[in-house]
């Protein structure tokens, strides 16, 4: 890599949206089609005078037709684009994969072997329930058969070394902490004989997390887009989250209650279940049954087993055993009659079930049966979007609506931060003097956050930058 006293100084905003293959850039380019402002969406497309890369090509997320209409759009001419770099398989990071495929292309999808099979899983289900949701005069915005076509796409490289793809292209993929399979892209390009170096954290995770390895540092890179979706805030310290978690279940299972905790399928279930099993056989929580109650929580647990490489060494035993057994106090619910069945129990327990926002998924049955009960309450161990109803629950409302009947809340309800799978300033900051202690930075783009956090994303960044940093708008194409 060169000396950053030798990188082009000059770079500016080109200001209109890249127009597809027929416009040439005369040096390397960027156009910024997602997370862009925002948290998620993410699809930054990177043309050279060669090659036109997608770096990633997720769905943007929320309820409503804009929301939609914006995932009905991929990029001009799809069927020119030479390949795509996967980082993980979040939705919001390989949900417009299927339309991408609509739209004609048809090059390779690379990405790690985890995250091959995770975004399949996470795609599927997408497309279930785009088929449920559906009205019945018009056809879902993507079906199985696309994901079957992505699928077929998709060309796993092993993680942690380089693979040369080309004459003026190779990538290697680095673990990035956050879930599983989840990777920092490095690309060498190759350019009009330069050659550059870009370095992609989509989303990059916290150190210390119980199942997942911690991030890597990579060398410094001329290009660096990085997601800020916590730049702004410091997470508590992990043993401080579980010592918060045991009260909280504790004083619940004291007082007969249930504990509801919505949570996404991939990661958070994991963690969680595998967190107050750990509680539970050190003594500091009573045994109570914990149930995940989630098919595609289950499905994705089977790939911690099937990817013990992408999953921290000391845990990687506990996969390769059933669930049952490695998890003595976890009971899956895989059945809808099962599910049901739950309101029957009639000791505490604590239920871990598929709705990570309570939008949607079995927790709204077991939110709409528990809420009136004071001794019950809700743990929400995710980011809550606006107007969904778990950020109404956070925001303590008196009552909600969950399939037309109006519940008033009396559980009690409880935020538990820190559980995240996104890194913190702190995190941020030691993985940039990764960067800048081999070879610095020379152009940082700030994307994946919303207003605030990616403005001190940007200030974080500007000691270790050649120029000053860019949170880019969505649309905007830089030269680079
Ligand atoms: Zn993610």
């Amino acid at each position: 890599m060169r000396p950053p006293s030798a990188r082009r100084r000059r770079r500016a905003a080109v200001g209109h949206a890249f127009a597809g293959r027929a416009v040439r850039p005369i040096s390397m380019q960027i156009t910024f089609r997602g997370a862009a402002g925002e948290v998620t969406g993410s699809l930054h497309e990177l043309n050279t005078r060669r090659l036109r890369l997608l770096l990633d090509c997720g769905a943007f997320q929320g309820s409503g037709v804009a929301v939609a209409l914006k995932n009905r759009e991929t990029v001009p001419d799809a069927e020119s684009v030479d390949g795509v770099f996967l980082s993980h398989g979040h939705l919001d990071h390989c949900g417009r994969l299927p339309q991408l495929y609509r739209d004609g292309f048809r090059g390779p999808i690379f990405c790690t072997p985890a995250t091959a099979d995770v975004a399949v899983v996470m795609l599927e289900d997408a497309a279930r329930i785009a088929a449920e949701r559906a009205p019945d005069d018009a056809p879902a915005p993507f079906t199985r058969a696309d994901v079957a076509g992505v699928e077929a796409l998709m060309e796993p490289l092993e993680p942690g070394r380089w693979h040369r793809l080309s004459s003026d292209l190779s990538v290697r993929f680095s673990p990035a902490g956050h879930i599983l399979g989840a990777a920092i892209c490095e690309l060498k390009v190759r350019d009009a004989g330069e050659d550059r170096r870009v370095v992609y954290a989509a989303d990059l995770g916290r150190r210390g997390l119980p199942l997942i390895p911690d991030p890597v540092q990579v060398p410094g890179c001329d290009v660096l887009l990085v997601e800020s979706t916590y730049a702004d805030s410091v997470h508590p310290a992990v043993e401080e989250i579980i010592e918060e978690l045991a009260t909280i279940v504790g004083d619940v299972i004291a007082r007969g209650g249930r504990v509801i905790v919505p949570a996404f399928s991939i990661g958070r279930t994991q963690l969680l279940a595998w967190l107050l099993n750990e509680l539970i056989a050190t003594d500091r929580v009573p045994a109570v049954p914990i149930f995940v109650d989630s098919p595609l929580a289950h499905r994705i647990t089977a790939l911690y087993r099937r990817h013990a490489e992408a999953v921290r060494a000391e845990r990687r035993s506990l996969f390769q055993r059933n669930t049952e057994e490695a998890f003595p106090n976890v009971q899956c619910v895989r059945r809808r009659i099962d599910s049901i069945a739950l309101n029957d129990v009639d000791r505490p327990c604590v239920i871990i079930a598929g709705g990570g926002m309570c939008e949607g998924g079995r927790v709204l049955y077991h939110l709409r049966h528990a809420l009136e009960d004071e001794r019950n309450a809700v743990l929400l161990v995710s980011y809550q979007a606006p107007e969904t109803l778990g950020r109404r629950l956070a925001s303590a409302a008196p009552s909600v609506r969950i399939f037309d009947r109006n519940c008033p809340v009396r559980a009690t309800v409880h935020q538990l931060h820190g559980l995240s799978a996104h890194a913190d300033a702190l995190d941020f900051k030691w993985w940039f003097e990764g960067l800048a202690d081999e070879g610095g930075i020379g152009q940082a783009f700030v994307v994946h956050g919303e207003g605030p956090a990616a403005d001190t994303q940007a200030q974080l960044l500007q000691p270790y930058c050649d120029e000053d940093p860019v949170v880019p708008q969505h649309g905007e194409t830089w030269e680079v």
